[in-house]
């Protein structure tokens, strides 16, 4: 069941249900791609129909933070968990070194996809990385070829929205992948170049906070979720 914030239609899915129907998705045939929305993407989404679109004809439509999560009970219509980006990453990497699947990674400034495929093929040795690119290239339908040429089944998008989601839905096909996921800053995290909350920060649902304390540049950006909650308010006594 799908469940709309702010016109973004998500999966109400836990983790471990994400995880399963990721599974699924890479294990049929054709090409599928999963999206991460925070509130960022939903103030971007209502501005631009067509992000809005590729949000809401991604197979996988996850909700990245507590940010939705909120807005979603505000409006009436809770979803059940959050569900990460990085966390379904993991979760799509254990299942790809268990079947011994092949991984790109796409994204992030030159050398840190390098960095995280050589870290993760370190923890998940049975996974293969085909090839990495970094995210700063002029030419979408050229880099869509290297990545085919590699023969991915799983590929990490990481070039920040709305740009991965537009690249997946343009070139996603021709990739040859099973499954691209748009994942932001994650290719930054797995290299080890921005640290990830510590776990008990993650479980009281302040991962934003203490990317705020290491990043207070930040904070324009974040301060767009408040802008989210009152958007759902809004809609929510019918204005
Ligand atoms: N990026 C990229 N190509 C671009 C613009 C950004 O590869 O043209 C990368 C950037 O280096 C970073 C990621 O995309 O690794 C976006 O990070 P951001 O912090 O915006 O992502 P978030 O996790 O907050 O969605």
């Amino acid at each position: 069941m799908k469940i709309d914030v702010l016109g973004v239609r998500f999966d109400n899915l836990s983790r471990r249900e994400a995880a399963l129907r990721g599974a699924e998705l890479l294990a049929e045939e054709g090409f599928h791609y999963a999206v991460t929305p925070n509130p960022e993407f939903l103030l971007a989404a209502e501005k631009d129909p067509d992000f809005r679109s590729v949000l809401n004809e991604a197979d996988l439509v996850l909700p990245d933070g507590v940010g939705v999560l909120y807005a979603s009970r505000i409006l009436g219509t809770p979803l059940r968990e959050r569900v990460p980006g990085i966390d379904f990453a993991a979760d799509m990497l254990a299942l790809l070194n268990e079947r011994g699947g092949r991984l790109y990674l796409l994204g992030a400034k030159p050398g840190v996809a390098e960095e995280a495929g050589r870290r993760l093929t370190e923890r998940y040795p049975h996974i293969s990385l085909c090839g990495t690119g970094d995210g700063y290239f002029t030419d979408g339908g050229a880099a869509a070829a290297q990545v085919a040429a590699a023969r991915p089944d799983l590929l990490f998008v990481c070039l920040g929205a709305p740009k991965q989601e537009l690249w997946m839905a343009r070139w996603g096909e021709s990739t040859g992948a099973r499954l691209a996921i748009g994942l932001g800053g994650a290719l930054d995290v797995f290299s080890g170049q921005v640290e990830r909350a510590p776990e008990r920060w993650q479980k009281l649902g302040l991962e934003w906070a203490y990317r705020l304390v290491k990043e207070p540049k930040r904070i324009g950006r974040m301060a767009r979720l408040p802008l989210v909650l009152a958007k759902a308010a809004l809609a929510r006594v019918g204005l």
